[in-house]
């Protein structure tokens, strides 16, 4: 079967994969013994998430929220809306919010914030990708899978516009990629 191929290819299948097993190992041992609460971003955290949790050996929840600071375009919009709250009870837990993709921070920021106010134990964040380097909140990513420069990504559960989620890998989109879309 052919692969559809989407921009250029930054991380494989088997990269994230990887990754994902290494920060699992990380997160077993900084939680040995505990339970621990795995907060899934909507939509981008699909499969990263999936590839973390089968991965852990600590006794884990699920719940899901989804926040967004992005329209269909490629910059934020700065303003953040919940659109999902989770219904799991978090108070005395330790919640793990699992994202895909960490640029300002600002999104995260009022997520964290708003969690905060059901008094979990801990919060701690596990993004597959951070860019720092366009960080602008005042946050820091606790477990990272990658990261990356200044690049628009999609695939893996990140979008354009709402597609692409399903690509098995990650790429990025430079303005000529853009326009042929
Ligand atoms: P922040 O609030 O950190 O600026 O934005 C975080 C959100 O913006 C991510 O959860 C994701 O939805 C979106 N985002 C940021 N950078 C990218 C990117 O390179 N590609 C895609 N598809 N979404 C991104």
């Amino acid at each position: 079967m052919a692969e559809r191929k989407f921009g250029k290819v930054l991380f494989t299948e088997e990269q994230i994969s990887k990754r994902a097993k290494e920060i699992a190992a990380q997160i077993d041992k900084d939680y040995e013994g505990e339970e621990v609460i795995l907060l899934c971003t909507l939509k981008g955290s699909i499969m990263w998430i999936g590839d973390i949790m089968k991965h852990l050996t600590v006794d884990t929840r699920l719940d899901f929220i989804s926040a967004s600071s992005y329209g269909s375009s490629t910059t934020s919009s700065g303003v953040v809306k919940i659109k999902f709250d989770p219904e799991i009870n978090m108070y005395n837990a330790n919640v793990i919010v699992v994202e895909d993709i960490v640029d300002t921070g600002n999104t995260l920021k009022y997520v964290l914030a708003k969690l905060q106010e059901r008094g979990p134990k801990s919060i701690k964040v596990c993004t597959m990708l951070n860019k720092e380097s366009r960080r602008t909140a005042d946050f820091h990513a606790d477990y990272v899978g990658f990261e990356i420069d200044d690049l628009f990504v999609i695939g893996y559960g990140l979008d354009f516009d709402q597609k692409y989620r399903d690509l098995p890998y990650i790429s990025y989109l430079e303005e000529d990629d853009i326009d042929k879309l």
